[in-house]
């Protein structure tokens, strides 16, 4: 299933990043999902769920932003929303090489720890002499 290879890529970079910011829990990732990703979004958050499982993400809320797919014309430099299925020859010229602008990202844009519990500096007790 692709979505859950995606899911799980998402969740292997997100616990690297919570190793490295020394997270505990994390409340929730924003991903941007490209129209022409060709992810299903409840499937991706169905998998993700599954792949959230035992890890520092447990429970944690996936939040996707679909990004429109636009793409230009090289000869005349118009640009269109592709739409779906994917319009990718010139609307202005009929040139039919377009260039992708946007559309296929599938990257992850934020994370947000779980601010409850950032490990607090718990300064050492000087002990009093008396
Ligand atoms: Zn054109």
């Amino acid at each position: 299933m692709h979505e859950m290879s995606i899911a799980m890529a998402v969740v292997g970079q997100v616990e690297e990043a919570a190793r490295a910011a020394g997270a505990t829990a994390v409340r929730s990732v924003l991903l941007q999902v490209g129209e022409l990703a060709g992810v299903v979004p409840d499937a991706l958050g169905f998998c993700f769920e599954l792949a959230c499982a035992d890890t520092v993400l447990e429970g944690c809320e996936l939040v996707t932003e679909a990004v429109p797919a636009r793409a230009r014309c090289g000869p005349c430099a118009d640009e269109w929303l592709v739409g779906m299925p994917p319009e990718l020859s010139c609307p202005v010229c009929g040139t039919v090489t377009a260039e992708l602008l946007t559309g296929r990202e599938l990257q992850i844009v934020s994370v947000r720890w779980e601010d409850d519990r950032v490990p607090a500096a718990t300064p050492e007790r000087t002990p009093q002499e008396r």
